[in-house]
């Protein structure tokens, strides 16, 4: 009766230990989540966005990077540095430095523009719906300062099916 009495007090306790810790994965979730634990390096930790006028962005770019990323220009096909650029590493944004593509994700499209399956992480490009030229197109922008990159379609490879079109001007790379 009594070994009886310390087994169930044990497996009450162990039921209570259990349950706490149960409670305790449910009270972390939320702050790993809210902290933002788990996500690639790339990911930014706070989005703050960089903001400068015409003239501030003529200072640092160049004519062809200023034409492209802030006038939304397109570089000529097959000219860009980048259309038929196989090293390994970190494609950045040439205005504000964010890390946008990796050359894991890059292909041959066959285009002369840069092409990529995805971005390094989504929330590095914001995706705004584009008008102009007759052609209703997905515009690809730099989520921290804007930058006009390129255009999204959906006749790219798996995993994804999508062709980042991006314009070399508008990347900066870095060898890994
Ligand atoms: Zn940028």
């Amino acid at each position: 009766m009594r070994t009886k009495s310390k087994i169930e007090k044990y497996s009450m306790k162990k039921y209570s230990t259990l349950n706490h810790s149960h409670e305790i994965r449910k009270c972390l979730l939320p702050a790993l989540l809210f902290f933002g634990i788990g996500n690639s390096s790339f990911a930014q930790k706070e989005v703050k966005k960089v903001v400068k006028s015409d003239e501030q962005w003529r200072v640092v770019l160049s004519p062809d990077q200023f034409n492209v990323t802030r006038k939304k220009g397109t570089e000529r096909v097959f000219t860009g540095e980048f259309w038929n650029h196989h090293d390994h590493g970190v494609y950045s944004c040439i205005c504000c430095g964010q890390a946008l593509f990796v050359s894991e994700h890059k292909f041959d499209s066959g285009t002369g523009w840069p092409s990529f399956y995805k971005p390094v992480q989504q929330s590095n490009v914001e995706e705004v719906n584009d008008q102009g030229h007759g052609m209703l197109r997905t515009e690809v922008v730099c989520s921290r300062c804007d930058a006009h990159l390129g255009h999204v379609f959906d006749d790219g490879p798996l995993p994804t099916g999508l062709r980042y079109c991006i314009n070399s001007a508008s990347l900066t790379f870095k060898k890994e």
